[in-house]
């Protein structure tokens, strides 16, 4: 199986968020994710927006290097 994560830093964000969630399943990441994006980012958590992250999941596991390859 393989591992699937999330990268916030992937995201233009104002906080510099630099977290990174990974999980074996798509739906165990999806609900780590919704919640992060909650209580950090206060999105609501709709389907629309259950949606976009799910399109934002990527394989594997999340790279130790900044994904855009600089420092904010
Ligand atoms: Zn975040």
């Amino acid at each position: 199986m393989t591992r699937k994560y999330i990268d916030c830093r992937e995201f233009p964000s104002d906080m510099n968020c630099s977290v990174a969630l990974s999980a074996d399943t798509e739906q165990e990441l999806l609900d780590a994710a919704v919640q992060h994006a909650v209580t950090v980012h206060k999105h609501q958590d709709t389907p629309e927006f259950r949606q976009q992250l799910r399109q934002m999941f990527k394989e594997g596991t999340p790279p130790a290097e900044h994904p855009l390859g600089h420092e904010a």
